[in-house]
């Protein structure tokens, strides 16, 4: 029997490769979701979302996945928690190769969003899952009565340090700059919490401890002294990294980040395969953008398999 040939298969089921499978689903062309082994993307990790249109009082970000699920499983996707492994954009059908199987379509959406950053210091490494996390909502709850450490200055940062508080005694927010890229609005917030104390200009020279964190030993920039702050946990919110590279290996052109370069709209440089979300976009990186850019890449296809059947 000759193998399916699927009209589109999604990669990635974060707000944009799940916006994307329900317009596709909608049109009727019975998209497959390639999940990852741990579908939803970066909100699965978030706390409350209070900036999706169409929750007044908040969402939290795994709920909002499972809804966005719901939603599309209910146009009867077939979705599947696989992991990507290769691609073939050589020839028509188009080639995915996963942890599983091998599958094939016309058309392929890239909507694999982007990966947490480490500061990559060895003792961090060391002690990742043993007091070293970049995931708040997962981890912070082992974290009760503790002194911990969030490392970044931007949203992430001060969203990481005020959920938090829920947990710790104090959290100390250790950035490399005076000035901090935090919205006003999120910085305001952890300013005002009496548990957040923030330490600017400053570098994280190595997390001690052998089982587990027991301090933290960062320099001030300025000076250049160095110090030991006493505390059991490091969170690390410094920003993401595009879950490009597999693409970047077929052919797909990527920029210096390693960001999938768009060229119209949702469009990559290989006919017939587009983009959605994270993966593309280092400037917005919201989930109503990526959900957006979902809809936009699944309106795309649409119209590029119209035109080409
Ligand atoms: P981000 O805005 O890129 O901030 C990353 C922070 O980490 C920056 O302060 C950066 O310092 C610092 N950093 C980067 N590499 C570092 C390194 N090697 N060592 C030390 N510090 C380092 O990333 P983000 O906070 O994850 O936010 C990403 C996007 O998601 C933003 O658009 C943000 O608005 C959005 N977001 C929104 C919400 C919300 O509204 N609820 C929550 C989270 C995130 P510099 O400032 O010096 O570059």
């Amino acid at each position: 029997m000759d193998k399916q040939i699927f009209n589109t298969i999604i990669i990635g089921s974060g707000p944009a490769g799940l916006t994307a499978a329900l317009y596709a689903a909608r049109a009727e062309l019975k998209p497959l979701v390639l999940a990852g082994l741990k579908p939803g993307g970066q909100l699965m990790d978030t706390t409350e979302v209070e900036n999706f249109p169409g929750f007044p009082e908040g969402i939290m970000g795994p709920e909002l996945m499972e809804n966005m699920m719901k939603q599309v499983k209910k146009f009867g996707t077939e979705i599947l928690p696989e992991n990507v492994t290769a691609a073939d954009f050589k020839n028509q059908p188009f080639k995915i190769t996963t942890d599983k199987a091998e599958y094939l379509a016309k058309t392929i959406i890239i909507a694999t969003g982007a990966d947490a950053n480490w500061l990559n210091l060895p003792s961090e490494q060391k002690l990742r899952g043993k007091g070293v996390s970049a995931c708040a909502t997962c981890d912070g709850f082992f974290f009760k009565g503790k002194d911990i450490i969030v490392a970044g200055g931007g949203d992430s940062a001060m969203e990481e340090a005020t959920f938090l508080t829920k947990f710790a005694n104090t959290v100390t927010i250790v950035h490399r700059r005076p000035e901090f890229r935090a919205s006003k609005i999120m910085l305001k917030r952890a300013q005002d919490n009496s548990k957040i104390k923030f330490i600017g200009d400053a570098t994280i020279l190595e997390v001690l401890g052998e089982k587990s964190v027991e301090g933290l030993k960062i320099k001030d920039n300025q000076s250049g002294h160095e110090s030991v702050l006493p505390v059991q946990g490091l969170f690390v919110a410094i920003g993401h990294t595009p879950a490009a590279k597999i693409f970047a290996a077929a052919g797909i052109e990527t920029d210096q980040k390693g960001y999938i370069v768009v060229k119209n709209h949702t469009h990559t440089n290989i006919e017939g395969v587009f983009v959605a979300g994270d993966v593309n976009d280092p400037r917005y990186r919201q989930a109503v953008s990526a959900a957006g850019m979902g809809c936009m890449a699944a309106l795309d296809v649409e119209k590029y398999l119209t035109e080409h059947e």
